[in-house]
């Protein structure tokens, strides 16, 4: 599904990403683990095309299409989500407003017609019900005010709306109680736990990876896969930390 090959990236002119290679198949969960600063997010944000996030060399493939060519919104429709450690807040626009222009953009770029408001808000209502969000959140402005939680929670329920074929989710985790880590890792494995399907974990505990069993763990470490196991690594690096494997 998708083929990382030496990748190279630069932020502001330093290089971050220095010759990163990864393979995902369809059906495989990876979690990627390692030190602050290592280029996790950095990845994230390459794979999503954000502007600044330059990609210097290697090749990005999803489903043997050249990822790197492609527009952000052009990856969306191809069915990449990103999921970011800080979601964005978005004052103005409610989140149901928020979450059915970027399904139906998603649609348009595909050749797909729009769903109307009401079709729309039947398919939000079960998300939000299946990640256990209350209907009102639906329509309070996107992320605004919103716990830690309930913005992992929110997350889930646009990832459950969208219906991704890869989702890379970075540090979902973070700041959760375990009420919304469960909540959580039950969404990912829901939606995203099918032979068609692959995630990118990208997390410093192995807390989440207790719900969310990974096939594979890699480390990354300046810019680069610096190892990689089954989930047993995770296990590892807890007990051990990143320095002895990274060093
Ligand atoms: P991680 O997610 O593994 O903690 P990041 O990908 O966030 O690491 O950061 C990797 C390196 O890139 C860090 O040294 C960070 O300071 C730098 N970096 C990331 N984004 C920017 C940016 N927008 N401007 C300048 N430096 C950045
Ligand atoms: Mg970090
Ligand atoms: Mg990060």
């Amino acid at each position: 599904m998708l083929n990382i090959e030496n990748l190279r990236a630069e932020v502001e002119g330093k290089e971050i990403l220095k010759g990163l290679s990864l393979q995902v198949n369809a059906g495989e969960i990876h979690a990627i683990m390692g030190p602050n600063g290592a280029g996790k997010s950095t990845l994230g944000y390459v794979l999503g095309g954000r502007g600044n996030y330059t990609p210097t060399g290697g090749t990005v493939t999803l489903n043997g299409e050249d990822l790197l060519e492609m527009e952000p919104d052009q990856r969306a429709a191809a069915g990449l989500f990103l999921g970011f450690q800080y979601p964005v807040e978005i004052p103005g626009i409610s989140n149901v407003q928020f979450l059915r222009e970027a399904l139906n953009s998603q649609r348009r770029v595909r050749g797909e017609g729009p769903l109307s408001g009401a079709e729309f808000l039947k398919l939000a209502r079960a998300q939000a019900d299946l990640l256990g969000m209350h209907h009102d959140m639906l329509k309070r402005p996107v992320n605004v005010g919103f716990s830690g939680g309930e913005k992992k929670r929110n997350e889930m329920v646009q990832m459950g709306i969208l219906g991704p074929k890869l989702a890379i989710l970075d540090e979902t985790d973070s700041g959760l109680d375990i009420d919304a880590l469960k909540a959580v890792g039950d969404g990912i494995n829901r939606i995203m736990r099918a032979p068609d399907k692959a995630v990118i974990l990208i997390t410093h505990y192995q807390r989440l990876l207790d719900y969310v069993k990974p096939d594979f763990v890699h480390v990354l470490a300046d810019g680069r896969i610096v190892r990689s196991g089954g989930a047993e690594l995770a296990h590892e690096l807890e007990r051990e930390g990143y320095g002895a494997i990274a060093a």
